[in-house]
């Protein structure tokens, strides 16, 4: 089975189409979403769109449940609120219901999907270093585990003989072999608003017959999509970070 995964789309349609595009010519059996579809971005329900007619497994993220109202935003930065502010009221009855279903952890046969981390979904915490793996893995039943939340790519793998050893592939675009590991717990970066300083959308994709799993970049329009932030009047910062990448 050939997964790919998506995540922290924040809104950014051009991002999305561009690296959907690119997915759909690699004969993926299933999709992934690991949250925060909205949110930063000017086109979130756009977003919506493309997410539910990709059918993809969806967990929830903080933004999405902040624009429900369903997440307290003091702990938000004032960007990152002005933008929930935002987002809101631009949402269809369908989108708030879409999201309003969506579950912190998603779990399947091969994977898991939940935005922060397995051992307090609900705290929207973030994976950044060996120190949060090591808790996930604690609640990870399947192989493979798959969050964003960071914006920063990055593969943490584990050995059953050796539970506390975990092995860190750090790049923003790597492809590795998973095979002799019994865990996998995957940060696919961001498409929408990556923050590894590297400008360029991020994506996963992990074919788990041949235990491969990547992560991979790719260009898109960002002048297209910073238009249409300083367009909705939306934070002047959202528009420039996404040039640099941060
Ligand atoms: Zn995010």
């Amino acid at each position: 089975m050939r997964i790919a995964i998506l995540g922290d789309i924040h809104a950014n349609l051009d991002a999305l189409l561009t690296v959907v595009e690119v997915l759909q010519r690699e004969n993926v059996d299933a999709w992934v979403q690991v949250g925060d579809i909205v949110g930063y971005g000017p086109e979130p329900s756009a977003c919506i769109d493309v997410v539910r007619e990709l059918g993809c497994v969806t967990c929830l993220g903080n933004h999405d449940a902040a624009v429900l109202g369903r997440l307290d935003t003091s702990y938000f930065n004032t960007v990152a609120r002005a933008a929930v502010h935002w987002t809101a009221p631009q949402l269809r009855p369908a989108d708030r219901e879409f999201l309003n279903e969506l579950q912190l952890v998603v779990q399947r046969d091969e994977f898991t999907a939940v935005h922060g981390t397995l051992h307090m979904p609900e705290k929207f915490g973030y994976v950044l270093s060996v120190v949060e793996a090591l808790e996930s893995f604690e609640h990870q039943q399947t192989p493979l585990c798959f969050v964003g939340h960071s914006h920063v790519p990055a593969m943490y793998l584990r050995r059953e003989e050796s539970p506390r050893d975990i092995h860190v592939v750090p790049h923003s675009e790597a492809e590795i072999s998973y095979r002799g590991f019994d865990r996998l717990l995957m940060n696919v970066g961001s498409v929408g608003q990556p923050r590894d300083e590297d400008p360029r959308a991020a994506y996963g994709i992990v074919d788990t017959d041949l235990q491969i799993a990547s992560i991979r970049r790719v260009h898109y329009d960002i002048e297209s999509v910073q238009h249409k932030i300083r367009e909705a009047g939306l934070p002047e910062v959202l528009a420039n970070r996404l040039a640099l990448g941060v």
